[in-house]
């Protein structure tokens, strides 16, 4: 991490404050602008329509929000991009890129398993219209077609955290623009716009928030898809709430120290957890971070009952520790062949380490594992 990363994470999007004479941001709720200009109001929306900000007064909450903006300028400038835009949660943002390839009139995605088990469902079902071909890193190439119109990617993926090489697989992609979900790693770790992804997409519920108390999504992007992604939230909704806005906003600033806290917890209970007798295996990202997925010899679910100071709840990114069974929960919902085909096995647990006292997290799971 740059001390840069650190100063930019708290003042991202706030560097005007001083001259608005605030300290904190200001929240915008208002749903409408009143206006006695209905000609610029015309000017205005036919500025909107085209996907482009316009730098005056809002019309309408659908369209643009003050503080939301805030947000999405932190979360460009972070991720190393001139655009980002947020929705309501992150599978809007995922369905938002889904319709903006469709738009395009190309279709087919091409994505690397294992992903989200929401996203897994959303592509693999065709709900938006999208044909999808499911490929490795090595297949990747043979995969694209003439009208594959996004290739997505997790690295580290949920919930077996393996990776993938983003440069190599950006320059597989060609012209087909790679979409990386960087929920798991968050821009501390990684910025996968730096190394040729087009589109960095987050869950903002996770990580950005970071207390469990925000829905989010955002995808940080060039100017074109970021045009035509705007013109989708527009037109289907899947808008930020501006207080979810501020809440991101803050969450930023304290991102680099929690990662960094949060990583150095997770690696002291990777290497206990891979000397544990209960344990069978052990998955960690080369990259670092608070996510840790395990597996163990005996029961799951006796773990997940006998936590105590860990928190058994699907999600992750929060303050406190959370646990989860990912064949139970996050990919319940993908068919049990693919599930088991993208390495999540019914005695894997994915665990996001929070910010607690590391031995005290350590007593909590070396007792539950002794009921599995
Ligand atoms: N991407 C990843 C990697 C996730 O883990 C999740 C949620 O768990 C999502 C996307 C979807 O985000 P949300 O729950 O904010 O819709």
């Amino acid at each position: 991490m740059t001390s840069s990363m650190r100063t930019r994470a708290v003042h991202a999007g706030r560097d005007d404050l001083t001259d608005l004479g605030v300290h904190a941001v200001p929240i915008d709720l208002s749903t409408t602008y009143p206006s006695r200009d209905s000609a610029e109001e015309a000017r205005r929306i036919d500025v909107f329509a085209t996907g482009a900000l316009d730098p005056g007064m809002p019309v309408y909450g659908r369209i643009s929000n003050p503080t939301v903006e805030r947000f999405e300028e932190a979360m460009a400038e972070i991720e190393g991009f001139d655009h980002a835009v947020a929705f309501g949660s992150g599978m809007a943002a995922v369905t938002a890129c889904l319709l903006a390839a469709v738009a395009r009139g190309k279709r087919h995605v091409v994505a690397v398993r294992p992903l989200y088990g929401t996203t897994d469902h959303l592509l693999a079902s065709g709900l938006l219209g999208n044909e999808l071909t499911w490929a490795s890193p090595e297949t990747l190439k043979d995969a694209l077609r003439p009208d594959t119109g996004l290739v997505f990617v997790e690295t580290p993926a949920n919930p077996t955290l393996s990776e993938v090489d983003i440069a190599a697989l950006a320059e597989l992609c060609g012209d087909v623009p790679l979409l990386v979900d960087n929920t798991f790693a968050t821009p501390i770790l990684q910025q996968p716009g730096r190394v040729g992804a087009k589109l960095v997409l987050h869950s903002a519920t996770k990580f950005l928030g970071g207390h469990g108390d925000v829905m989010g999504g955002v995808v940080a992007c060039g100017a074109e898809p970021a045009a035509l992604l705007r013109q989708i939230r527009f037109a289907t909704g899947a808008v930020l709430h501006p207080l979810a806005g501020y809440l991101l906003l803050r969450g930023l600033s304290t991102l680099p120290l929690r990662i960094s806290a949060a990583s150095a917890t997770a690696a002291t209970l990777v290497e206990r957890l891979s000397a544990h007798d209960a344990v069978g295996a052990v998955h960690y990202p080369s990259l670092g971070g608070p996510l840790v997925a395990f597996e163990v010899k005996g029961d799951p679910h006796a773990l997940i009952g006998a936590v105590r100071l860990l928190t058994p709840a699907v999600s992750l990114g929060s303050v406190d520790t959370l646990i989860q069974h990912p064949a139970s929960l996050s990919h319940r919902i993908m068919e049990e062949d693919d599930r088991h085909g993208s390495g999540v096995t019914d005695k894997l647990l994915r665990m996001s380490v929070g910010l607690e006292d590391v031995e005290d997290l350590w007593h909590d799971l070396d007792q539950a594992l002794k009921a599995t």
